[in-house]
This record gives structure tokens, C-alpha cells and sequence, in this order.
């Protein structure tokens, strides 16, 4: 998932440790009146077969420890995308393929040596932003602190950063952790998560903020070069204990400042770095950091497959996950578990045989990281797209950052997708769903829930959430679905961090997760009708024509 949601879902913790309610109302299943008929039947073998005949591990091992970290655009992604293709058609289902998006750049990091050398010699602990450039070569340089965070500090420290590597902002302070690293959700949180949050005027983060991020980083990349500095070494955003937290430092759009080398460092190096520099002790480093730029191939790619339908095969039920994933880790949880989960629940209805009415769509993802790009291009290729922005403002920004308000333009198999169930919260079992204000579809899900409340499953909440590719399909009016999941360690310790590694991944979760996945797919092929749409977001008054 992207950085967003995870600043939502923050907050939605922090508001769960403060509300206590009755212990009766904590079961956080609705009592609802309810005519949905559960297969018990089929639901035993869809559990048969995720509990004793389990591929899932075995998916997450090849993703992570074989094919490796998959950043849009890489050779790994390929390969993954060629792999979860192949697997597909191996395990039976049909016009398994690969669509392509034009993306652009690809990138690979090969080697990262990092060294303190002066005033002593020690090995230090970073990994190169993607998409940013090599050091050509072993670069022994003097090391500087600045704060490269704002148009007046560039103007402050022109001049001054030439031949040098520049430590990026202050040494933030560590504490002893005091919570643990791992967080399941209790009662009372559960039953925060379905109460449902009026919308608040201000929206849980700021486009425009994100989009002067990136214009900031570009005009950063250009000062860098422009002032010839040898380097630049952000240290970890967060957590300590040698996490780095590593993103991307440059676009992956051609014709871009690809900058100076740029790295991201652990906190516990980065410190001692900056206590030197300031007792006035010259401190100098050797990087050896070799990046390959993939030109070759401006596409990206998505995986698609199907499990054919019966009575109703012209009716779509679609699944879920984004493939790709950051560099410095193995994308274990972010987001191999995911798309792991969502193969091994497909394999699960092919394992035992099962014959949907409608027909079974699965979609992996590429390009999710850099702003559900995927997705967005998959939705927009097949059910339809909002038109452009006509208010210049909001036409400057990049299309994954805009409002939707403008009228929709829809294909007609839009009409046809009775719901989009998506996995992307990490290793977490699941336990519950969000509707996405889609409040019709409650005592749907409150019934296809039962045959799992001893899996731990028990949170319906009209809630919207945000940051991953369900967000795509509810855009143009299909009902997309996330749903909620432990946090286990996603938010201290592996999203978008080096420690997002298969170790990190619970086998009996993602069972869990697999097994109630394929059961909900299942229960929507086969339901008489299309699940409920919401109405569809209306369109906002056209922009005032711009004064002559
Ligand atoms: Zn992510």
C-alpha cells in the first residue's frame, strides 16, 4: 500500500485505544435482517483445501526469495508477471496474459558499498533511492550536514555543497521502544473500525502536499547537479534498529533531473555521522553504489487470468493485489503477501473443483507503488475512465492525484463486474471487511462472514480506505473492496522498509486470509444477482471559465 493510507490507518489505531464501549457491543457483526444463503458444503472444502493442502508459502517463498524485489519497470517485475502468468495456466485457469501500460524507466540497484573512511575506517549501513543514479566508480568524498528541505535552504547552502556528500537533515531522536512491534487488533479496536466517520471537511491527506513533494524532489535533483555535490544521504524516516525505509529519488518518467547518488541510511549510522561533524571532526566516506537504468521496455505489465463462469459467465467477479513492490527489502508484505493470498485463493476454488456461474477474474498489479498505475490503466482500458480535469490546476497534476469529479466515461463491461475484492494490508489475517460506504452490501457480507467467526473474522464497517487498488474500480462505479487486517509489524517495521522479508510473513494468517478470500469470490459468483452498487459520485459544477 502507499504512503497515505498508511497516515490513515495511523490514525485510525490511535483512535481506537481511545474509545472503550460495553463488552456486548464489541462483536462487531451487525444483527441483520438477512435472506443470503451461505454453501456450508463448499465452504468446507474451500477450508479443506487452505488449511491441509496449503501452496500459499510456497507462492510467497518464490515471489520474495526467488524472483526477488519487484520494482515497476525491473526485470524482477517481469519476471513476475511472466511466473504468476504461467502459474495460472498450470493450475487450469484460462486466457491467463500479461497488458501493458506505458510506464517508463525501469531500474535495478546491483551493488551498495557504504563506508566511513576518515576519521576511521567503518562499514555503514544504506541503500540507494530507486531510480537514482550510480557513483560511477569508488567515490571518496568529505561529508557535510545540510537540510535540503525548502526552496530558502537550497538558496542557503548554494556554493557550498560542491565535491561533497551531503548528510540530509538532522538526527532525529531514538527512543526505547516501549510498544511492541507487533499489533493484532483487540475488541475495542475492531468495534472502532465499524463505527462509521462522517466525512470531515478536510480530507485525511492533501493531494496538492504530495504533489509539491515531487515537484520539490525534482527541483532538488537539479540543484544537486547543479551544484555538482558528490552525493546525498537522507537517514531513515523512521524506526531504528538498522530499518531503512527506502522509496524512490527520482521519477521513473524520462527526461527527469535523475540527480546525485542518493541514498537512505540507518539511523543508528547516520547519528553517529552527524555527532562527529559536529565536534568539527572532518569526517570523509567511500560509496561504491552501481544502479541500471531499463530503457529497452517502456511498458509495464499486468497479469491477468480467469476461471470461466457457467449460466452467468458474461458477469464478473474480480480479485486482487498489487505485485510489484520497493527495492531494499523482498516486497514480502508489501506485497507479495497479497498477491500470494489472492493466488492461492484462486488455486484453492481450482483445487477443488468448483464451477462458478459468473466468471472469476484475477488481476496482479504492477505500478501500484507509484500511484496505483496498474490498476488505474486496467480499469481504464476496460470499464472506463473520469475525463479529464478541465480546471488547469488540477489537469497539472499527476493523474493519480486528482479529484475524479469530472463526468465518467464508462465502457460497457463496467455494467457487468458485480465487485472487486483487493488484499494489500500486509501479512495480517483478516478481520473484517471495509464497505466502502456501500451500505448495501452489509447484511451480504455480514452472511458470507459466518462460516468464519471462529477464523477470527467478525468487522463489517462502512468506511472507505484508501491507498491501494481497490480505490481504481470504486473510481468508475464498481464495487471494490479491501479488507481489514491485523496490522502484525506493517507499521513499524516492514512496509516500504529492508526488513520487508519473507521472515516477516505468518503462515497461519495467510492461510486464513487465502481460505476467506476464495469464499467470498465464491459466494459472489454464485449469488443470484450482482452485489449493490452505490450511486455513482457526482459530477462537480464545471471550473468558471478563467478571466480574459
Ligand atoms: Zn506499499
Amino acid at each position: 500500500m502507499t504512503r497515505s493510507s498508511f497516515l490513515l490507518r495511523s490514525v485510525a489505531i490511535v483512535l481506537g485505544l481511545a474509545i472503550a464501549l460495553p463488552a456486548e457491543l464489541l462483536a462487531a457483526t451487525p444483527v441483520l435482517p438477512n435472506t443470503e444463503t451461505v454453501n456450508w458444503e463448499v465452504m468446507s472444502q474451500i477450508r479443506n483445501e487452505g488449511f491441509h493442502n496449503s501452496k500459499v508459502m510456497e507462492i510467497e517463498s518464490q515471489l520474495t526469495d526467488v524472483i526477488g524485489p519487484r520494482l515497476t519497470g525491473s526485470p524482477n517485475m517481469k519476471a513476475a508477471n511472466d511466473w504468476t502468468r504461467d502459474k495460472f495456466t498450470e493450475w487450469g485457469l484460462v486466457n491467463s496474459h500479461l497488458e501493458s501500460y506505458p510506464f517508463g524507466r525501469g531500474w535495478t540497484n546491483e551493488y551498495t558499498e557504504v563506508r566511513m573512511v576518515a576519521p576511521q575506517a567503518s562499514p555503514m549501513l544504506a541503500y540507494p533511492k530507486a531510480w537514482t543514479v550510480s557513483t560511477n566508480g569508488v567515490l571518496r568524498a568529505p561529508v557535510v550536514k545540510a537540510k535540503l528541505a525548502t526552496q530558502a535552504d537550497l538558496d542557503k547552502y548554494k556554493g557550498q555543497l560542491a565535491g561533497k556528500i551531503v548528510l540530509n537533515g538532522d538526527m532525529r531522536e531514538i527512543k526505547p521502544q516501549e510498544k511492541p512491534a507487533l499489533q493484532r487488533y483487540d475488541d475495542k479496536q475492531l468495534a472502532d473500525i465499524a463505527q462509521y466517520e462522517i466525512p470531515s471537511e478536510k480530507p485525511h491527506y492533501s493531494p496538492q502536499e504530495i504533489a509539491q513533494r515531487i515537484a520539490f524532489q525534482k527541483t532538488l535533483n537539479q540543484y544537486l547537479m547543479d551544484e555538482k555535490a558528490a552525493a546525498i544521504i537522507d537517514p531513515s524516516r523512521s524506526g531504528d534498529n538498522g530499518l531503512v525505509f527506502v522509496q524512490g529519488g527520482a521519477s521513473h518518467e524520462p527526461g527527469n533531473p535523475a540527480g546525485v547518488p542518493s541514498l537512505v541510511m540507518a539511523i543508528e549510522n547516520y547519528g553517529r555521522l552527524t555527532r562527529l561533524l559536529d565536534k568539527n571532526i572532518p569526517v570523509e566516506m567511500e560509496l561504491d553504489v552501481r544502479n541500471t537504468f531499463y530503457d529497452a521496455d517502456p511498458n509495464a505489465y499486468d497479469t491477468i487470468a480467469e476461471i470461466p463462469g457457467t449460466d452467468k459467465s458474461g458477469e464478473i467477479v474480480m480479485l486482487g493485489a498489487h505485485l510489484d513492490s520497493w527495492h531494499a527489502g523482498t516486497g514480502a508484505t508489501d506485497n507479495a503477501a497479497g498477491s500470494a493470498v489472492v493466488m492461492e485463493a484462486v488455486r484453492i476454488l481450482k483445487a477443488v473443483g468448483l464451477k462458478p456461474r459468473r466468471t472469476i477474474r484475477v488481476g496482479l498489479w504492477s505500478g501500484e507503488e507509484e500511484g496505483l498505475l496498474g490498476s488505474a490503466a486496467y480499469v481504464k482500458a476496460h470499464f472506463g475512465a473520469h475525463q479529464p480535469p478541465t480546471d488547469p490546476k488540477e489537469l497539472a497534476m499527476p493523474e493519480w492525484l486528482r479529484k475524479n469529479d469530472t463526468p465518467l466515461d464508462l465502457k460497457p463491461e463496467q455494467a457487468k463486474v458485480s465487485a472487486y475484492f483487493n488484499i494489500d494490508n500486509g501479512t495480517g489475517k483478516i478481520r473484517g471487511i471495509y464497505l466502502q460506504e456501500n451500505e448495501a452490501v452489509a447484511p451480504i457480507f455480514s452472511a458470507w462472514m459466518q462460516p468464519f467467526s471462529d477464523l477470527g473474522m467478525s468487522a463489517i464497517t462502512d468506511r472507505d480506505t484508501g491507498g491501494t487498488d481497490h480505490e481504481s474500480f470504486d473510481a468508475v462505479g464498481i464495487p471494490g473492496f479491501q479488507f481489514i487486517q491485523d496490522p502484525v509489524e506493517y507499521m513499524t517495521r516492514t512496509h516500504h522498509s529492508n526488513m520487508d522479508v519473507y521472515e516477516r510473513i505468518q503462515r497461519d494468517d495467510m492461510m486464513q486470509a487465502a481460505v476467506i478470500l476464495a469464499a467470498y469470490v465464491y459466494d459472489a459468483a454464485m449469488r443470484d444477482n450482482m452485489l449493490p452498487r452505490k450511486p455513482l459520485p457526482k459530477p462537480a459544477p464545471p471550473a468558471p471559465a478563467a478571466k480574459p
